[in-house]
């Protein structure tokens, strides 16, 4: 048993409207002050960027977190249509993802870019998320393990051990997100395992062994307690099952129900 509080993430990307976001914001905080999730699951809700602000609102005096979806990787200047986390850190962001699969494969983003972003994070004082997975192709064509380790050896690269200490990983194989896919949990298990062995070989054991890595592609209510219980899944990122309160609030109950009392 590990001594991680687990996390775990809603990602709404580019769901809702204003309206809808506060609501299902307040949603969410009501289902979980139903239950004793949040003395024991660090949970955060990651809305479109343009509602950040109302939804970091509606979160005042709540223990759920606010997190962003990207940040850029510079800190200020002339960069159009950009956003700094320096900003997000401004509005009360705790946490961004960054190279989430849709970043990295919708929009061409490589594995340096995204080290800028995690360093950038990093700097601005957030918790980067780093997003890593393979693609089906990858998978099938047995490197899953190579990429999924390029992504977090590059992600971290020149990263110190203070700040490297802070962020958790998410491993999303491509192919299960929002597929309805899921990978078994001994596969994720054995990716999991892999990655905490690569971040223990740029740092420490103890290091790695204080890491968080969360497990995402199409969690649900139904499958969140078997994914949860693997040893090295502390958690899990939820894209379309966070768009709904009482789901959500049961993922984050699966959780919860790992950590023993
Ligand atoms: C995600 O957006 O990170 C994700 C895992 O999406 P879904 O849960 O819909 O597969």
């Amino acid at each position: 048993m590990s001594n991680r509080r687990p996390l775990v993430g809603g990602n709404w990307k580019m769901n809702g409207d204003l309206a809808g976001c506060v609501e299902l914001t307040e949603d969410v905080v009501a289902a979980l002050s139903q239950t004793d999730v949040l003395d024991h699951v660090d949970v955060s809700i990651h809305p479109p960027f343009p509602y950040i602000q109302a939804v970091g609102h509606a979160l005042k005096h709540h223990a759920v977190d606010l997190g962003a979806q990207d940040c850029s990787p510079k800190l200020e200047g002339a960069y159009t249509g950009q956003t700094s986390p320096l900003m997000l850190a401004d509005l009360g962001t705790l946490s961004v993802l960054v190279g989430h699969s849709e970043r990295r494969h919708g929009l061409e983003e490589s594995n340096g870019l995204i080290g800028q972003k995690l360093h950038a994070a990093s700097e601005a004082g957030l918790i980067p998320i780093l997003c890593v997975g393979e693609t089906k192709e990858e998978r099938d064509g047995g490197n899953a393990h190579d990429v999924v380790a390029k992504q977090v050896r590059e992600g971290l690269d020149g990263l110190d051990s203070t700040a490297a200490g802070v962020i958790s990983i998410a491993y999303e194989p491509v192919w299960a997100i929002g597929t309805g896919e899921t990978a078994t949990s001994e596969d994720v298990q054995e990716a999991h395992q892999m990655v905490r062995s690569v971040v223990g070989s740029m740092y420490d054991v103890e290091l790695a062994e204080a890491v968080r890595i969360i497990y995402g592609g199409s969690v649900k209510a139904a499958n969140a307690a078997e994914l949860f219980a693997c040893p090295d899944v502390d958690g899990g990122l939820i894209g379309g099952a966070s768009l709904d309160a009482r789901t959500f609030a049961a993922i984050c109950l699966a959780a919860r129900e790992t950590v023993v009392a």
